[in-house]
């Protein structure tokens, strides 16, 4: 069923599969955490300002994993820090979202082959967008947050929860204790 949006000068109204609606709102509402562990961290928080004003889609960072939908790995992740992004990840609500931002997030970049950095965010988090670059621009951040936005756009969460009910008994078979 294609969904109907109408505007009318008293408000308006849509109506579509539940799933669609519920996918709507959370699309609308990407929030972000605001965390870095380097220079790609800059970057993020410039996507967060006026002038890349990621508010327009409805982005918005938070400084707590408890309220944040995606965790963006925003710089190189050593050793001492993979423990720490994994507690903040595991902070962080069901549904949630990973995007590697830049070279060192990807691959460990520049630092590949230092005994202390991890070689890329994928080997201890589910990463879900990859950003190339160093630094990646803000623009590349808010495209990987618009791939986030088209992945929560098709997710059938009431199909996956009515999966998960036992199957509906027939009232004409014979019930536990009938034989
Ligand atoms: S990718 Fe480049 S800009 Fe980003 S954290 Fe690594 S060295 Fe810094």
């Amino acid at each position: 069923m294609k969904p109907i949006i109408e505007r009318g000068p008293e408000g308006g109204y849509a109506v579509g599969k539940i799933d669609w609606l519920l996918n709507l709102a959370r699309r609308h509402s990407v929030w972000y955490l605001l965390f870095g562990t380097a220079c790609c961290a800059i970057e993020l928080m410039q996507t967060g300002g006026p002038r890349s004003d990621a508010d327009r889609f409805g982005m918005v960072f938070r400084s707590t994993p408890r309220q944040a939908d995606v965790l963006v790995l925003a710089g190189t992740i050593t050793y001492k820090m993979a423990s720490r992004i994994r507690l903040l990840y595991d902070q962080m609500a069901e549904p949630k979202y990973v995007i590697a931002m830049g070279s060192c997030a990807n691959t460990g970049g520049l630092f590949q082959d230092s005994y202390s950095v991890v070689n890329g965010g994928d080997l201890f988090l589910p990463v879900d967008v990859y950003i190339p670059g160093c630094p990646p621009r803000p623009e590349s951040l808010i495209e990987g947050l618009m791939l986030i936005q088209h992945k929560m756009e098709k997710e059938p969460w009431l199909k996956k929860a009515w999966g998960k009910l036992p199957p509906k008994k027939d009232p004409k078979l014979p019930k536990d204790g009938d034989l």
